[in-house]
């Protein structure tokens, strides 16, 4: 058997109804057959490469991963010969922020089950198995796509979001808040409501949630960081539910207070000053992970790589969108003073001495960067600042789903999900090759990316 005697997934559900909901066959579930995936060099995604290997996969899950010559082909498997080839396990985003992003226009009334299953697909679209919506979902629409998710009705990227708090006016950026249908953020006034609000989202199943500590919009009141006492118990409590908290904080000294209150993941480094030695030994210490979102703050700067002329991005959208994007993005100059070359080395600086800490996420739907292409811009950006291109795919799969105890993934080892994304060349030699995807399978059911574009490109 080869590829070709392979069902086609009906992706009619991609423009789903509820009605269509109710009578969905278990399609994205898992593929219970058989497959061996052959001759491929894999990077299983902890520093491991295997050079002539194969992944045996039943059901979703990896049964087997090692040298071809190892591995047997059981009767009946279907067999896909990948000579030349190369496996990464499917990218692992923990930042980000779904739903409100429409390719042309943006706002929360764009907050629907249809447009956020359009992004986990666009992120499958790209590679990425897992995504972490950090603190901007509507949590009604979120738990029901996500329970169709669970029950197999829909694909895409596993969706996990983490529900955010901070302080009464607080919450993300300006972009978010000046929508007037903006649902909001949880505030946390004091360390009763804190306690209180961490326990009411762990009896909702919330494992992940995000606090705000900069005061990010003055406007609005929220002229006070999220204070100590309050950050306290919100982690404090967290730990007694198995609730992993991420911080958004910018500067050493937030992260330095945040870390030896118990905090041990961060949206952002610190941006403020050069990372120092106290800090790192806290980072080190605590095994502290953090999200650099270095998209977010290089565009005008030297490591900027414009975007909107790579085939990799404008193929799966709408022309029209290239022309916006072109208009109101490309005109911008790259901006080479001295005060932007000076915090891309700090950035740059910080980075390399965090390396063993970082982890992918891209901040995408939230600043003008696109589902799963800013994935591949921000591992571009890991190798640029010095890491090298295994250290960024370790960031980026394994690492990443450590810091959020999501086992299942970011790791191609027996007993885990077949999450994979197959590339035409080999990302060790040049990080950039990770756009160069031949295929990507997630619970060992091949992503109709073909179909997928067609359907973005009108
Ligand atoms: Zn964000």
């Amino acid at each position: 058997m080869n590829l070709s005697s392979f069902t086609p997934l009906v992706l009619c559900l991609l423009v789903f109804t509820s009605q269509a909901l109710a009578q969905a066959p278990d399609n994205f579930g898992n593929d219970s057959g058989e497959q061996i995936f052959n001759n491929v060099r894999i990077i299983t995604g902890d520093g491991a490469v295997i050079e002539q290997g194969s992944i045996l996969v039943r059901a979703g899950i990896i049964l087997a991963v090692g040298p071809a010559s190892r591995i047997a082909i059981p009767d009946g498997a279907v067999s896909h010969d990948l000579s030349g080839k190369t496996i990464i396990p499917a990218l692992v985003n923990t930042h980000a922020h779904l739903g409100w992003e429409a390719y042309g226009d943006w706002g929360s009334q764009y907050f629907t089950e249809d447009n956020l299953t359009d992004h986990l697909y666009r992120h499958a679209y790209y590679g990425v198995g897992t995504i972490i919506s950090t603190g901007s979902d509507e949590e009604e629409v979120a738990a029901r796509v996500k329970l169709e998710q669970l029950r197999g009705n829909i694909g895409g990227a596993r969706y996990h979001l983490s529900p955010g708090m901070g302080s009464p006016g607080g919450g993300p950026n300006p972009r978010f808040t000046d929508d007037p249908d903006y649902w909001g953020v949880h505030p946390v006034a004091d360390p009763e409501q804190a306690v209180r609000t961490v326990r009411e989202l762990a009896g909702r199943g919330y494992r992940i949630a995000k606090i705000w500590v900069d005061a990010r919009d003055e406007r609005r009141g929220a002229q006070l960081k999220l204070a100590p006492e309050i950050y306290k118990a919100v982690l404090e409590t967290a730990l007694n539910y198995d609730m992993r908290i991420i911080a958004h904080a910018t500067t050493l000294a937030d992260h330095k207070s945040l870390v030896n209150l118990g905090n041990r993941r961060f949206i952002h480094m610190p941006y403020d000053v050069e990372v120092d030695d106290e800090y790192l030994e806290l980072v080190q210490e605590n095994n502290v992970y953090i999200v650099p979102t270095l998209g977010m703050v290089t565009k005008r700067e030297p490591y900027y790589i414009p975007a909107f002329r790579d085939p990799f991005f404008f193929d799966q959208v709408p022309p029209s969108l290239i022309e916006s994007l072109n208009v109101n993005y490309n005109p911008a100059p790259v901006i080479r003073n001295a005060a932007a070359e000076e915090r891309s080395a700090r950035m740059a600086n910080n980075l390399l001495k965090l390396k063993d800490h970082i982890i992918l996420g891209t901040d995408a739907g939230a600043v003008g960067d696109f589902f799963g292409y800013a994935d591949h811009v921000e591992l571009e950006l890991f190798v640029r600042m010095g890491m090298s291109p295994a250290e960024a795919i370790i960031a980026s799969t394994s690492r990443s789903a450590e810091a959020f105890g999501l086992d299942n993934v970011g790791i191609l080892q027996a007993g885990k999900a077949a999450d994979f994304v197959i590339l035409d060349a080999n990302p060790l030699q040049d990080i950039r090759n990770t756009r160069q995807i031949h295929e990507v399978y997630l619970r060992g059911i091949k992503v109709d990316r073909e179909g997928l574009q067609q359907k973005w490109s009108q």
